[in-house]
C-alpha cells in the first residue's frame, strides 16, 4: 500500500466520522435535505456581516491588489489589527511582534504542536476536547492525554495536576469550548496558572499553556476570561471561521505571551514552521481583517437557536448542561453506549456525534448551527428517541 503505516492507522479513526457523514448523506438523498435534522456539523452557519462584504469587495476591485507572496508571520498591518485586539483584551500590552497569522485555528495549533513538542511528548487536554486535537498531536508525534473536567465540564486544575509528568509539553484548553459549551472562569485559569508554575519548576521543563478560543465570541452571558494575566507561558490561538463567519477562508493567529522566556524564539520557530507547513497564511484574508475593526457576526444568531434546543431536550427530558458559549450542547445519553443512542437518533432522521469521539463516552454532541425550524422540527423526534431509550434499559 502506498499510505505509510502510522497515517494508515490515523485513517481508521476517521473511519468512524466518514461512515456517519456517508450514513447523513445517504438519509438526506433518500429524505430529502428538509427531511432529515443534521446536529452534526460544526460550520457556522451565521454569514459574514455585509459591512465585511462591502469591505472585501472594495480590496478585490482594486487594481493595485497584490496577489503576491507575503511575510510568512504575516502582513504587519494583520500583525498590527490583533495585537491591539489582543492588548485590550488580555489587558496587556501585546506587541505585533507576538503574533503569527496561520490558516485558521487549525493551522495555529499544528504549527505550535510541532514547534514546542517533540515525539513522545505529551499533550494535556480537558475532556470533552475538540475532536481534531487527537490529529495535531498524532501529527507532531504527541501524545493526547485527557484530564477530567467536573461536573459541568469545568477546568479541574488537581485533576491536571494528577497527569503532568516529565513527558508533558503543553496543556491545551478551549473556552468556549467544543462540545461542551463551558466558558471557564477567571479562577479556574489563575489556579491552573499556579498548577503550570508549580510543575514547571518541579518537573525542571517548561510547560507551555495554549489557550484555542476561536469561539471566544459567542458566549451567552459569561465573559471568557483572559489567559495572559494567569500565566507569563501561555500563548493564545483564535480564528477568524466562527467570529466573522470565515470558516472556508482559513484565517487564524497565535499569539506568544511577551513575558514568555524565549518568546521572541518561539515566534520565530513558529513563523518557520508556518512557511514550512503553509509559506503564509491566506494574504487577501490578512488585508481585510486588518480593515474589518471591530465587525462580528451578531451572537443573537445562536442565541436564538440555543434558547430553542435547550427547550427541545428540556422538554423532551434531557440532562444537559446548558452551554454558556459557542454553539453546542453536550448532553448525557439516556443509554450508556452513545453509538447506539445517535443511531437510535437517526432513526428519528437525527443526525448527532457520538461523545466517544470527544473523549467523554456517554454523551452526544449536537451543534445548534442549524435553521430554528431544524430544531423545532426535530422536537419529537428527540422525545421519541429518549423514550425508546429508556424502554430499552427498563426504565
Ligand atoms: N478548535 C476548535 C475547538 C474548533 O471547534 C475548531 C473548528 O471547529 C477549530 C479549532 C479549527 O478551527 P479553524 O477553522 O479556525 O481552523
Amino acid at each position: 500500500m502506498p499510505i505509510a503505516p502510522p497515517i494508515a492507522s490515523r485513517l481508521a479513526a476517521f473511519a468512524v466520522i466518514r461512515d456517519m457523514f456517508e450514513e447523513g448523506h445517504r438519509m438526506k438523498e433518500r429524505f430529502g435535505a428538509e427531511g432529515v435534522y443534521d446536529f452534526s456539523l460544526g460550520n457556522p452557519d451565521a454569514p459574514p456581516p455585509e459591512t465585511f462584504r462591502g469591505l472585501l469587495r472594495g480590496l478585490v476591485a482594486d487594481p493595485a491588489l497584490d496577489h503576491g507572496y507575503a511575510p510568512v508571520a504575516g502582513l504587519p498591518e494583520a500583525r498590527a489589527a490583533v495585537a491591539e485586539r489582543l492588548s485590550a483584551e488580555q489587558g496587556i500590552e501585546v506587541p505585533p511582534q507576538a503574533v503569527v497569522m496561520t490558516a485558521g485555528a487549525s493551522g495555529a495549533l499544528n504549527v505550535l504542536l510541532r514547534t514546542l513538542c517533540e515525539p513522545g511528548d505529551e499533550l494535556v487536554v480537558p475532556a470533552p476536547y475538540f475532536v481534531g486535537y487527537e490529529n495535531y498531536a498524532f501529527l507532531a508525534g504527541a501524545r493526547l492525554v485527557a484530564a477530567a473536567t467536573d461536573r459541568r465540564f469545568h477546568l479541574d486544575p488537581e485533576a491536571i495536576a494528577a497527569v503532568l509528568r516529565p513527558k508533558t509539553r503543553v496543556i491545551l484548553i478551549n473556552s468556549p469550548n467544543n462540545p461542551s459549551g463551558a466558558v471557564y472562569t477567571p479562577a479556574e485559569l489563575e489556579a491552573l496558572g499556579a498548577v503550570l508554575e508549580e510543575a514547571s519548576s518541579r518537573l525542571h521543563r517548561r510547560l507551555y499553556l495554549l489557550a484555542d478560543e476561536p469561539y471566544r465570541t459567542i458566549t451567552f452571558g459569561a465573559a471568557v476570561a483572559p489567559v495572559f494575566p494567569a500565566y507569563a507561558h501561555s500563548i493564545l490561538v483564535n480564528s477568524f471561521s466562527k467570529e466573522l463567519g470565515l470558516a472556508g477562508e482559513r484565517l487564524g493567529y497565535l499569539a506568544v505571551h511577551p513575558a514568555a522566556e524565549d518568546a521572541a524564539h518561539v515566534v520565530e520557530a513558529a513563523s518557520a514552521v508556518n512557511s514550512m507547513m503553509v509559506v503564509h497564511a491566506p494574504a487577501l484574508f490578512q488585508r481585510a481583517i486588518a480593515r474589518a475593526g471591530g465587525i462580528r457576526v451578531d451572537t443573537a444568531h445562536y442565541e436564538r437557536r440555543r434558547t430553542s434546543i435547550c427547550e427541545v431536550l428540556e422538554a423532551a427530558g434531557y440532562d444537559f448542561v446548558p452551554p454558556e458559549g459557542a454553539f453546542y450542547v453536550f448532553p448525557r445519553s439516556p443509554l450508556a453506549d452513545d453509538r447506539r443512542f445517535t443511531a437510535l437518533l437517526r432513526e428519528e432522521r437525527i443526525l448527532a456525534s457520538p461523545g466517544c469521539a470527544f473523549g467523554v463516552p456517554g454523551h452526544f454532541r449536537l451543534s445548534f448551527a442549524v435553521p430554528e425550524k431544524t430544531i423545532l422540527a426535530a422536537r419529537e423526534g428527540f422525545r421519541r428517541a429518549r423514550e425508546r431509550a429508556c424502554a430499552a434499559q427498563g426504565g
